[in-house]
């Protein structure tokens, strides 16, 4: 039997943890070739590509910091190197600070921006240019972005801003027959979810629990595939029905 993701070539910012580990072990087992970026935890980046390889998959993990524009092009052309030409790209890394807006400094503005804006920007350049026609780009954003939460103005301010960057770049890259779209999870079972957020987050859902980042990973496992075709600058969200 022919998997799905057979000869395609995958690579996941932030898939050494959380719901980017999780798309790397699904679309890996759907078969594709996987590239698991990480910024500093190595051993758990070797982590999922043992996991990867011991369920018979194909993977290889790339370190490069996605705040750095110089790096997200070496982690491309390290990526193009071992796997060959993209054909699916997840823009998926992300850090998450929370506290009210006249308590955010400089840094704080530099350090969200510069990793779920700027990150995902130049990584959503680098992809525009390199995958193959009939590629995938996914954008993870937040359902968050449609509610009202106090102490996350820049978290989804940051969120925002990627997800008119990926409507934008559907359009562009439709003659190339490359679907660009975003996929919003709700709470999900990460480092990522604050404690105080678990039980409020499962309160919102009519299935009263939070998500596991399997069920983000089954939603991207969909976007990457050839099912998804007709699909393009939406805004998909896994939220549990929050
Ligand atoms: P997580 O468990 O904290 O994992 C974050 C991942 O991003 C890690 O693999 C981390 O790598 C990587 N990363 C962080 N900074 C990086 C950088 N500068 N360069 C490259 N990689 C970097 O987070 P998560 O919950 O899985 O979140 C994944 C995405 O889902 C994020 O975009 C987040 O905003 C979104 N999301 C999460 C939730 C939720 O409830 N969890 C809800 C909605 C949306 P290292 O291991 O090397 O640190």
């Amino acid at each position: 039997m022919t998997l799905p993701l057979e000869g395609k070539a995958a690579l996941i910012t932030g898939g050494s943890r959380g719901i980017g580990r999780a798309i790397a072990e699904r679309l890996a087992a759907d078969g594709a070739t996987v590239v698991v970026n990480y910024a500093r935890n190595k051993e758990s980046a070797q982590e999922v590509v043992s996991s990867i390889v011991a369920k018979g998959g194909k993977a290889l993990a790339v370190q490069a910091d996605v705040s750095n524009h110089a790096q997200i092009r070496r982690l491309f052309s390290d990526a193009e190197k071992a796997v060959g030409p993209l054909d699916i790209v997840v823009a998926n890394a992300g850090v998450h600070i929370e506290k009210p807006l006249i308590e955010n400094t400089e840094a704080d503005y530099n350090y969200v921006f510069d990793i779920n804006t700027k990150g995902v920007f130049f990584i959503l350049q680098e992809a525009a240019g390199r995958v193959r026609p009939g590629g995938r780009i996914i954008v993870v954003s937040t359902g968050g972005t449609k509610m009202h939460f106090p102490k996350m103005s820049l978290y989804l301010g940051s969120k925002g801003a990627i997800e008119q960057f990926a409507r934008s770049l559907a359009m562009e890259l439709g003659p190339r027959n490359v679907t660009v779209n975003i996929l919003s999870p709700g709470f999900t079972d990460t480092d990522m979810l604050p404690e105080q957020y678990r039980a409020y987050g499962a309160s919102l859902s009519p299935f009263n629990r939070v998500g596991t980042p399997q069920e983000i990973a089954d939603v991207s496992a969909f976007l990457g595939s050839d099912a998804s075709r007709w699909i393009t600058g939406e805004n998909i969200q896994a939220g549990g029905g929050v």
